[in-house]
């Protein structure tokens, strides 16, 4: 998954597509880069491995000057974890410098590749998103928005980008709408950004989400909508607001809070918990869940785990990896919130149910009497095609194991998922009305068309093993 940005007629771009890019960080951690374009349509480009904050200082801002930039933050789903696949993806191309920076997963990449590498094209990164700029370079379009359309209408699967041709900022989201991206206004400038936290960062105000399918051009600051990308039924990624938007944004039109504390309504009505006294989230994804399970359920909402956050890339040896299971890194939990305590541990999702065996554990031995296991969403049955690094279907604990497996397993008193009609109307979805969301990852329902080859399985891991 990634955190994309675009800065148009800004000055000192760059530090405004810093800010940015810190409030996108949890888009992902791997690696860090901006391109940030000057007056004069000269390019300059810095990116690293790592957080940010790790990747930026005071030096490598200065040199990149610029009233243009576009910024990126990338957790790998394709392409492996090297710099050489650290975006914006930059290139030189006949209509000036060309800075990339895309968020979503193509599902053609490997067909369109193979074919551009017979007819020549050499590639710099194993990341499916070069392919759009070999794509946009070759294109004969009479137009830089032509070549940019006719490479974007190639490209099948997620995306959601803001490319820099020259000093022009153009940004696209694929008419299915997958990820989310949203247009704020900064001065006389524009900032465009995966989500409205970032604007709110570098004080721009929010002027509108990009709808599916929605192409626009800015050009020192003023925007023009182009065009809109051929249509295709809408499927926005329900496990944005699920999981992985920040909270304070507002993503497909919703605030991802408002849908998490329903969600938490919602699982309260459908697994209730009788005789609990208490309920915690699995901090932070899951906080407002928890509220909003506490609302209904009138069970006393507490913290009961703390996290640190300070976590980043953990250096364990291996004979302390023994003793230290990476949960405890993570979360501790609060001795005088939980002891001799009836409590509902409520999390927003169950992966390959290593993390909350873990933490279950953990919540036994500070003296629970009873722990009750919920989560605000289905059991995530199918790997994610579009952009979540969602394991394959091997490693899920939900695609291979029942309600009462996996209870047992996480050795917990009760477990109840919330039912995926039950998440599609607490995300927005009215009942009876044909769906707008992505859910593949819970129903199977893939809303592209997916060939096995697509799913392959990375390592597979036995359950009894992974819970070692
Ligand atoms: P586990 O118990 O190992 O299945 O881990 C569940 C936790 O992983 C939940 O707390 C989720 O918030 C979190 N989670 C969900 N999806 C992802 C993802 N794609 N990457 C990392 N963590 C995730």
């Amino acid at each position: 998954m990634c955190g994309i940005l675009g800065v148009s007629a800004v000055p000192d771009a760059a530090r405004v597509a810093y800010l940015g890019i810190y409030a996108l960080q949890h888009r992902g951690q791997e690696s860090a880069g901006i391109v940030a374009i000057d007056q004069d349509g000269s390019a300059r480009s810095h990116r690293g491995m790592g957080l940010v904050s790790e990747t930026f200082n005071e030096a490598t801002l200065n040199a990149l000057p610029g009233d243009v930039a576009v910024g990126h933050t990338r957790y790998s789903t394709t392409g492996s974890t090297v710099l050489a696949n650290a975006q914006p993806c930059y290139a030189n191309t006949r209509c000036g410098p060309l800075a990339l920076a895309h968020n979503g997963n193509l599902t053609n990449a490997k067909t369109l590749k193979d074919e551009l590498v017979r007819e020549g094209a050499i590639f710099s990164s194993s990341s499916d998103s070069e392919v759009i700029v070999h794509l946009i370079a070759r294109s004969n379009a009479a137009t830089p928005e032509g070549q940019i359309r006719e490479a974007l209408e190639r490209v099948d699967g997620a995306y959601s980008v803001v490319i820099a041709l020259g000093r022009t900022i153009y940004a696209a989201v694929d008419s299915r709408g997958f990820r989310p991206l949203a247009i704020g206004r900064l001065g006389s400038g524009a900032v465009v950004a995966s989500e409205t936290c970032a604007l709110d960062l570098v004080g721009a105000s929010v002027a509108c989400e990009l709808q599916p399918g929605e192409f626009v051009r800015i050009e020192d600051g003023v925007i023009t909508q182009l065009p809109r990308l051929s249509p295709r039924p809408v499927s926005r990624c329900v496990f944005e607001l699920v999981y992985f938007s920040r909270p304070d944004s507002r993503v497909f039109g919703e605030s991802v809070d408002r849908v998490r504390r329903e969600l938490g309504r919602s699982l309260a009505r459908e697994h209730p918990a009788p005789g609990a006294e208490v309920v915690f989230s699995v901090p932070d994804s899951s906080n407002a869940m928890a509220l909003g399970f506490s609302e209904v359920s009138g069970i006393k909402l507490e913290h009961g785990l703390i996290r640190n956050h300070y976590v980043g890339r953990t250096f364990i040896n291996p004979t302390q990896a023994l003793r230290v299971a990476k949960v405890k890194i993570k979360f501790n939990p609060v001795r005088e919130v939980i002891e001799g305590r009836s409590v509902v541990v409520v999390d927003d999702s169950l992966v390959r149910g290593t993390t909350s065996k873990g933490l279950v554990q953990m919540i036994r031995a500070a003296g629970a009497r009873e722990v009750h296991f919920r989560l605000a969403s289905p059991p995530i049955t199918g790997p994610c095609l579009y952009g979540i690094d969602t394991p394959t279907r091997a490693e899920l604990i939900g695609a291979n194991h029942t309600v009462d497996e996996i209870r047992d397993y996480l050795g917990v008193d009760s477990l109840g998922y919330l039912s995926l009609e039950g998440m599609l109307r607490a995300a927005g979805q009215a009942p009876g009305v044909p769906g707008h969301f992505c859910h593949a990852c819970f129903s199977g329902d893939y809303p592209t068309p997916v060939s096995e080859e697509l799913v392959p399985l990375r390592h597979s891991i036995p359950l009894a093993a992974a819970g070692a």
